[in-house]
């Protein structure tokens, strides 16, 4: 006689209880892998499983972890890849932000066990790394921090913007945009090409908020094209803002064109706006450095609380500043011979398919537009692409010229072997 399969599907409780779906459950939540657990039970009733194979097929159903993100060892050579997140976070960065998840200090002092200023370790390392500035605060990030400084300076006022920085930045994100939301209005001053400090000059008057001066950060103007520099800006009586960007603290001489935060407020701007997550290398944020009386006003308005960033971004970002060199500085100065000489190791267990080819790799993010970053790279026929971005990690290589190339300025050296072992799992 046929025997009803249905009793031989054990219960869904016991099958909980079973002490290989524990650990997932810690993991990714009872629910979930209930669900998982009556999808196997449904397929033991069909028939299609045996009833002894029931646990395997639970946790081959199971997510591998709890995030709908995987995982991407970046291969394309650009450092600063917006799709896949921007920076990467340093060890330190990443160890700090663990240990901030939980009950922590952020707020509150140990000492006198009484409430204390939010942050105050982050700023105190964002105050060391820029001892001209007077003062400095840490928002959710570059967007943020211009929308705090214009609304508090020039709400119901006039911008004063040169027409060569009326810039967007990429995904249809325009900063003119966001700063007229912020209920200011634009005084355009000057041409695409040119503008004069006479041209900056002229539209001052009485209702002036600010002048505002934005770093061009993915383009270049070149040919007849005149801008006016900091400290010409900043002898204007108005208050001077100055988005710089990418968030280098000091002149990096790899990146001649890139303004830096330092710089600006020792050139005069009253304030400066950056973002953490582009050559800062830390955490998305947006730093504001500059007088201590204007901060502390970005500080009291209400948008300042809607801005704010949470505990794990303060533990990232002090962490980034006060310790190792991050993954960025790290890739951005990585050393061509050192790229070659991996790049044909892995070649090496590659067999035919892999060439080795010079590769130029670039910063990324909308900085340093046209640096090219001389490095190497393993070149593969171009249908490896889609195969390696869909392993787990993922890879991502860079399609050129009909070939998909693994540029390892931004993989960290002991990710090789999992670069070769993907690879190879493509056969
Ligand atoms: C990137 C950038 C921004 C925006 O910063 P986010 O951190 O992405 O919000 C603003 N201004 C300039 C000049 C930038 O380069």
């Amino acid at each position: 006689m046929h025997m009803d399969p249905r009793r031989a599907v054990p219960q869904t409780d016991s099958l909980l209880a079973d002490s290989r779906l524990i650990e997932p459950q810690r993991r990714l939540g009872r629910p979930r892998v209930r669900d998982a657990v009556h999808s196997s039970q449904q397929r033991v009733r069909d028939g299609s499983l045996p009833v002894d194979q029931l646990i395997d097929d639970v946790l081959s159903g199971l997510p591998a972890r709890a995030t709908s993100f995987t995982p991407v060892i970046n291969a394309t050579g650009i450092v600063l890849h917006t799709n896949l997140g921007r920076a990467p976070l340093s060890d330190a960065a990443r160890v700090a932000l663990i240990a901030a998840a939980g009950y922590v200090d952020v707020e509150y002092d140990l000492v006198d066990g009484a409430r204390a200023m939010r942050g105050r370790g982050t700023l105190a390392a964002l105050r060391a790394a820029l001892p001209d500035a007077g003062d400095v605060m840490v928002v959710n990030n570059g967007a943020a921090a211009l929308l705090l400084a214009v609304t508090v300076l020039a709400s119901g006022r006039e911008v004063i913007w040169s027409r060569g920085e009326l810039v967007e930045i990429g995904d249809g994100f325009r900063l003119p945009d966001l700063v007229v939301c912020t209920g200011a209005t634009l005084r355009e001053v000057g041409t695409t090409n040119r503008t004069t400090a006479a041209d900056y000059a002229a539209a001052v008057g009485e209702r002036t908020g600010c002048v505002l001066k934005v770093h061009t950060s993915n383009f270049r103007m070149t040919g007849f094209t005149s801008s006016v520099p900091i400290p010409e800006l900043a002898g204007l009586d108005p208050p001077l803002v100055v988005d710089v960007g990418s968030g280098l603290l000091a002149p990096d001489r790899l990146l001649p064109d890139e303004p830096d935060i330092a710089s600006a407020l020792r050139d005069g701007a009253d304030v400066v706006t950056a973002s953490g997550d582009k050559l800062l290398g830390g955490p998305q944020a947006g730093i504001i450095a500059g007088r201590a009386a204007l901060i502390a006003r970005f500080r009291r308005h209400p948008l300042a609380r809607a801005l704010r960033v949470d505990k794990l971004t303060l533990a990232a970002l002090e962490a980034t500043l006060g310790g190792p060199r991050s993954p960025t500085a790290l890739a951005l100065h990585a050393d061509p011979t050192l790229l070659r000489s991996r790049a044909e190791a892995i070649a090496a267990r590659l067999g035919d398919e892999a060439r080795v080819v010079p590769s130029d790799g670039a910063v990324g993010g909308g900085s340093g537009p046209g640096v090219a970053l001389p490095g190497w790279a393993v070149s593969l026929p171009e249908r490896y692409a889609a195969l390696l971005r869909a392993g787990d990690p993922a890879l991502v290589g860079r399609l050129e010229g009909g070939r998909c190339l693994l540029d390892l300025r931004c993989v960290p050296s002991p990710a090789d072997d999992l670069v070769t072992r993907a690879v190879l799992a493509c056969r």
